[in-house]
This record gives C-alpha cells, structure tokens and sequence, in this order.
C-alpha cells in the first residue's frame, strides 16, 4: 500500500491539504506540523512520497526536505517564496519537484501532482536517444518522477524494446539518432500503440525550426525543446501522463454501470465479439434475473431496491471474478464462461444459484433471501444477439417452473 506524508505547520494550509487530499488521494497518508512529529512518522512507516513545508518552526530552512530525503523518500515541496538561488538549492538537493504556495489553486496544483507520481509508481518508461549523457539525463529525471525507466541508443532498438514490452506507457524520444529517427520511430509506434494508450513525446534541438509541429502531425502527444529547465520537462510529463489517466478513467467509466460497478451492456457486446473473434470455441452464455424484484422495491423502497442489486452484483462479481459479468438490464445479469460448454457451465451456475438463496442479504437493517433464475445457452458461432434470445428463452422457462432455478 502506498502512503503519503504530509508536513505542514499552518492550520489553514493543513486543513485545505486534508481535504484535498481526501478527494484525489486513494492511499494512507499522515499529517505532520513538525520536523520532529514528521521523524516520528517516518521511523515508524514506509512512505512512497513526501509532500513538505520548508519552513517549518523547527526547522526553518528546509531541514524538512533534507530529512525526508535522506531517509530516500521522493519529496515534494511547498515554498511561500522561491528566488534563483533556493530553486538551485532544492534541485541539488533533489526533490522532485516544488509548488509556490500563493494561491488555492497552489494546493491543488500539489495535490493532484502526488496524485500523478503515486500514478507513475511501478509504470514504465523509456528513452529514446543516441547521446549516452541526455540519456542518462532524462532517464534519472524520470526516476525522480517513481518510473520505471529503460533506455534505447536508438529508433531500432526502442521500436524493438516496445514490441516486447506491452506495458511501457511512456516513450520520450530524441529526433536526431542513427538508424531510426525519432519520426520514423513515433510513426512506426503508432501502427500498434494508439495516443490514448502510449504517451509519446518528442524531443528536438534548438534552432531546428518546425521539428516540434512535426512530432505531433506524426502521433507524438507533445514536444519539448533542448535544452530543457528541470521543471519544463516534468510539468510536460505530468501533463500528459495526466491526460492518458483522465482518457482511461473516461474510457473506464463509459464500460461500467454506475449502480454496480459491473460491466455495461455495451461493454459486454464488445467483448462477447472479440471472444468469438479471437477463437473458435465453445462458451457458456448465462443470463440471470432476480425473482420477484418488485417485491423488493415495493417493500423497502427504491432505495432498498438499489442496495440489493448493489450486493446481489457484487456476490456474482466476487463469484465470477475471472469471468466477464456485466449487468444487461434493471435486475438482468450476464455472464460468459469461455472455453466451459453447456454441461460444465450448468454446475458452475447451479452451485452460484444455491449460494445465492443461501445467503442473508442485509438491506436498510433487515435480513432478506434473493432468489434467481437463469436461462443458460451455447455461446459459439451465433452472434451475442442469437445467443442472448436463447438464454432469454431459458430464463423465462425457468420463471415458469417456478423460479429459483437453472434451465
Ligand atoms: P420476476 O421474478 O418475474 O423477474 O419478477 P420481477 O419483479 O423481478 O420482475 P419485473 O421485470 O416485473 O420487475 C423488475 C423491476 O425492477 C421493475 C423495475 O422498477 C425494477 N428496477 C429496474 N431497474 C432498477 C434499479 O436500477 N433500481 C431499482 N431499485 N429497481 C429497478
Ligand atoms: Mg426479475
Ligand atoms: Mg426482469
């Protein structure tokens, strides 16, 4: 688990900090007003990141950021002011990055940047360029920002590295490099990694009039121009990592039905083709009703009504949990089991069937049984549309039999 430390001696900053931090923050995190509380703290527990005052009472020029640093904790730091001076100062000390507090948006700034960085945390990265010192350069910038950095001499041999490596979601890419530039290797890239899935951003000299436009005509996400500031090139990496979390987020949440946090009915169609695409192969198709629903709703509210599809949803998902399971209508669930034919598939939703009528369902503090019955069909060479009106078919024999069964 990650956890986040926060030392700051003002209230009012404190509180502002909380709160934010509650909103885009999923992790632990402790709060200090002190260089000796934030000791205290930190002998005791691990952190992934500081986020740090630098002048603090006890420690009123940046003894703070020198602690948690020594104690090799990335440190993120809050400032009143900055001149030249303290800005050199603090990169030689190496913090990750700094954030002038002078206004409420500040906060935010800092808040959603550890957000980014806990984000970055085990996600890998690579470099792209000929010249052994920018490398070197980029990839430690890089690590300061918790990625997992690999480098490439070349376009080559990055192309070959992101082959290979599925999961890198960064690519920083020179122009100027011998067997493969940086545009043939951000074209190439493209053909199998999309903009939405692989940040790519594009670096070139200066004086090399229209090479950044031309980065981005060719796929790259955005550009940055040689030689760089320190706090160019992270603003410019975290905006854009920032950017491929927002669109998964977005593209996360238009799969998902809000009520249960299953799978949508869209979703599901799309996933049901690529099944069918991908091999020929028996599959199990199930499609669950709850039984007498209304009675639900009509006895303890709609209120009740959701809190029982909430859990009647979550027992299929912890169930099923290797399986895709989507809710298709009001009280309808779906379900594939690929490669598990009709027979196999039968006992899998028979043993779900019992569980389910054997489990007390705690709604608005009132003990309940749910029932469901389930109509099952061959998923194999029908489409989804065919498959469905058969399980369709099942579950409504299966409502005539008397409910509480699988036909
Ligand atoms: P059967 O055993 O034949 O399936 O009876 P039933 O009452 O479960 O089925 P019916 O289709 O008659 O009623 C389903 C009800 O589910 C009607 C609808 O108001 C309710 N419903 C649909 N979506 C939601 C929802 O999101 N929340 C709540 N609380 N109720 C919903
Ligand atoms: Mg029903
Ligand atoms: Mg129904």
């Amino acid at each position: 688990m990650q956890r986040v430390l926060v030392v700051e001696d003002s209230k009012v900053v404190q509180q502002v900090l909380r709160h934010l931090t509650a909103q885009y923050l999923d992790v632990a995190i402790d709060f200090a007003w002190s260089l000796a509380e934030c000791a205290t703290y930190v002998e005791k527990y691990d952190y992934t990141l500081a986020l740090v005052d630098l002048t603090l009472p006890d420690a009123p020029h940046g003894e703070v950021a020198k602690y948690t640093l020594s104690k090799k904790i990335p440190t993120v730091v809050l400032t009143s002011k900055i001149d030249e001076y303290k800005r050199q100062q603090m990169l030689e000390l190496g913090v990750v990055d700094y954030v002038i507090k002078d206004n409420r948006d500040s906060y935010h700034y800092a808040v959603k940047l550890v957000a980014q960085l806990l984000r970055n945390q085990g996600c890998k990265a690579l470099v792209a360029d000929d010249s052994l010192l920018s490398r070197s350069l980029m990839k430690q910038m890089l690590e300061k920002q918790l990625f997992d950095v690999t480098d490439a001499h070349d376009g080559q041999q990055a192309l070959e590295i992101l082959k290979a490596n599925p999961d890198i979601k960064l690519l920083m890419t020179d122009y100027a490099m011998p067997s493969m530039d940086g545009f043939e290797l951000v074209k190439a890239v493209r053909n199998f990694r999309g903009r939405d899935d692989l940040a790519i951003i594009g670096l070139s000299g200066a004086g090399k009039h229209g090479l950044s436009a031309r980065f981005i005509k060719y796929g790259a996400n955005d550009f940055l121009t040689k030689p760089f500031m320190n706090e160019e090139f992270h603003c410019r990496v975290l905006q854009t990592m920032e950017q491929l979390s927002l669109i998964s987020d977005i593209k996360e949440s238009a799969h998902r039905d809000h009520l249960t946090g299953l799978h949508n009915r869209r979703y599901f169609y799309q996933y049901a083709e690529k099944l069918l695409k991908s091999k020929n192969q028996k599959n199990t198709l199930a499609l669950l009703d709850i039984d007498f629903f209304k009675n639900i709703n009509d006895t303890l509210g709609h209120e009740g009504g959701d809190q029982a599809l909430k859990q009647v949803g979550s027992l299929i998902r912890t169930t099923f949990s290797k399986f895709t399971v989507a809710r298709v209508g009001g009280e309808e669930f779906a379900i594939i089991l690929p490669e598990i034919e009709l027979e196999r598939g039968r006992e899998y939703f028979e043993a779900f069937r019992k569980k389910l009528a054997s489990y007390d369902f705690s709604i608005s503090d009132k003990s309940i049984k749910i029932t469901t019955s389930i109509g099952l069909a061959d998923f194999q060479d029908t489409s989804l549309t065919q498959a469905m009106r058969v399980a369709d078919k099942a579950l409504y024999e299966a409502k005539n039999q008397g409910r509480n069964c699988v036909v």
